[in-house]
């Protein structure tokens, strides 16, 4: 059974993964909007989880106002903050003992090495944004591998002066770190790990966990089964995907979405809810929109997300393959509070 046919055979578990570091926009609306729809149309489990690792990014106020917008749009799950089952604790703050297990794994196939490069140094090195494959969004700065090559001596040495150290995963380099896998909308994917980035961290100087160890050991701890999110994640997935092989867990089904852009095909999905909110808008405007600008519903007319669930769930579940591919325009009567 190849790993996707694994991931389908189980019973559906997805879930929302916000970050609480501002208002839920727009684009948040959308890939939560279809990450609910996914689960509810296949009789799956919605997990919430917010993905608050950084201290100095996350607030509680956030996490408040992202679960009051999810009310307000319609959108609910059945464990996480208020819902407490099997899987808690759902902030990623709370969570340090799964990544620290995770990590000890890793450790131990002797793939996790310390890294002293400071973040300057490491732009100096990177130079420009990288963009490399085709297709895949935004990689970040590739990694040259600078503290792969130290002796122990030197890492001591290191150590000794003072110099925190972040951790990062060792990858195989070139064509031994290609990944590939299937994803419900753009189809097969295949890119390198050095594509990707390279030697990726896991832990960072200051004691943040890494956002690809958090979400890899999160999603196998919670048994999730399909991962639906913006399509500029996708350079994250072969990341991931190199997790699960090593940490032992079944990948879930994969689907990137096309991002919302503006009339003129730039991204915009920076529009709050709140901001909706306060025009006037309900939640089902919302909704109603975004069904039309994806093609699922003939005009924007208001609608919850149980109506749309039920409307999908009688023609078959999300017809991926119909969902537009590349970008997806700002409803119309939105775009005028883009600029
Ligand atoms: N927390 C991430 C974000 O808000 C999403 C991570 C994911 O879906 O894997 O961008």
């Amino acid at each position: 059974m190849t790993s996707a046919s694994a991931a389908a055979a189980r019973p559906v578990v997805g879930r929302l993964a916000p970050s609480p570091t501002g208002l839920l926009h727009l684009g948040n609306a959308w890939s939560f909007l279809m990450a609910w729809l996914d689960a509810r149309t296949r009789g799956g489990t919605i997990i919430l989880r917010h993905e608050d690792i950084d201290p100095a990014r996350s607030r509680p106020e956030w996490r408040e106002g992202i679960e009051r917008d999810l009310r307000w749009l319609g959108i609910d799950w059945d464990e996480g903050p208020g819902m407490e089952g099997s899987r808690s604790p759902y902030l990623q703050s709370e969570r340090g003992a799964v990544y620290e297990s995770a990590l000890e794994k890793l450790s131990g196939l002797g793939l996790v090495y310390p890294c002293f490069c400071t973040r300057r140094e490491l732009r100096m090195l990177a130079g420009a944004p990288h963009g490399a494959a085709d297709g895949l969004g935004d990689c970040g700065a590739p990694y040259p591998g600078t503290c792969r090559r130290l002796s122990d001596a030197e890492r001591e040495e290191r150590a000794r002066s003072g110099r925190h150290a972040a951790l990062r995963l060792l990858c195989p380099d070139g064509e031994d770190g290609r990944m590939t896998f299937s994803d419900r909308l753009a189809g097969e994917v295949s890119c390198t790990l050095s594509e990707c980035g390279g030697d990726f961290p896991l832990r960072r100087s200051d004691g943040v966990w890494s956002y690809q160890l958090a979400v890899c050991a999160d999603d196998i701890a919670m048994g999730v089964t399909s991962v639906v999110r913006g399509e500029d994640i996708l350079f994250s997935t072969p990341r991931q995907l190199r997790l699960y092989r090593l940490l032992g867990g079944t990948p879930p089904e994969y689907a990137h979405l096309p991002l919302l852009c503006d009339g003129e095909g730039k991204r915009h999905g920076g529009l709050s809810l709140q901001a909706l909110r306060e025009r006037g808008f309900t939640g089902a405007d919302v909704i109603g929109s975004l069904a039309c600008a994806a093609r699922r519903a003939p005009d924007d007319s208001p609608l919850t997300p149980a109506a749309l669930a039920e409307k999908l769930r009688t023609g078959g579940g999300i017809p991926w393959s119909r969902i537009p591919r590349g970008k997806i325009t700002v409803p119309e009567r939105f775009l005028p509070l883009c600029s």
